[in-house]
């Protein structure tokens, strides 16, 4: 899947840009977009670039921080952060393939990124790790090895998942307890919803249960 630029525009916001006057490729962005639009934040592991440096910041465009934040503590939840061998660039103001005669990339909005650029060049038909590929998905983000002129290092934004949402949960129209709206689910206190449904609630962490017992139920 790959989205339209005006539909890039749309979501990520439209800038003024002029080629570099030196750096082939590179283009400057005018105007307030960037200071708008681009931020940093640190990487939760340790990343390297191709020549081995470590990267203490990464930028990208804020509607997708959350997003990119979200595919690395997924990654280290599944102890799998070693599947990005170096991390390869996000926000970078250039055209695509560094080529001035070809369209903007979608780096020059923050809303890609390049992982393992060295061992999945452009154009190669290696494939990153499903797990990377999955991680990246579940985020909104798709993976350019699919694509006609193969681009395995590079994963871009399709979608903008939401960050999770406030809910407030009553019973009966009254109040009593708050959760989180995630990926579509409701995650919500056990207990407390329990209990104002007149249940009893009995947490057996060990065993990994809880055990919920209804009123009228044979305990
Ligand atoms: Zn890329």
């Amino acid at each position: 899947m790959v989205r339209s630029t005006d539909w890039v525009e749309r979501t990520f916001g439209r800038f003024a840009w002029r080629d570099h006057p030196i750096k082939r490729g590179m283009i400057e962005i005018l105007g307030e977009w960037k200071r708008h639009n681009i931020i940093s934040f640190a990487p939760p592991f340790e990343l390297r670039d191709a020549r081995g440096r470590r990267i203490s910041v990464i930028h990208c465009h804020r509607l997708l921080a959350p997003a990119l934040r979200r595919v690395f503590a997924d990654l280290a939840a599944r102890r799998i952060e070693h599947l990005v061998n170096t991390f390869d660039g996000c926000f970078v103001a250039r055209h695509m393939g560094w080529d001035p005669r070809r369209s903007l990339s979608r780096h020059a909005w923050g809303i890609a990124v390049d992982i393992n650029a060295r061992l999945f060049p452009f154009g190669s038909a290696a494939s990153q790790d499903p797990r990377l590929i999955a991680a990246f998905a579940r985020q909104g983000f798709t993976w350019g090895g699919e694509w006609r002129t193969p681009d395995p290092m590079h994963f871009e934004a399709v979608d903008v998942p939401q960050s999770p949402r406030h809910l407030d949960i009553l019973v009966d129209g009254e109040r009593v307890a708050s959760g989180t709206l995630w990926d579509g689910r409701a995650v919500a206190p056990v207990r407390e919803i329990a209990e104002a449904l007149g249940a009893a609630v009995e947490a057996r962490l060990t065993e990994g249960k809880i055990e919920i017992h209804t009123p009228g139920g044979d305990c």
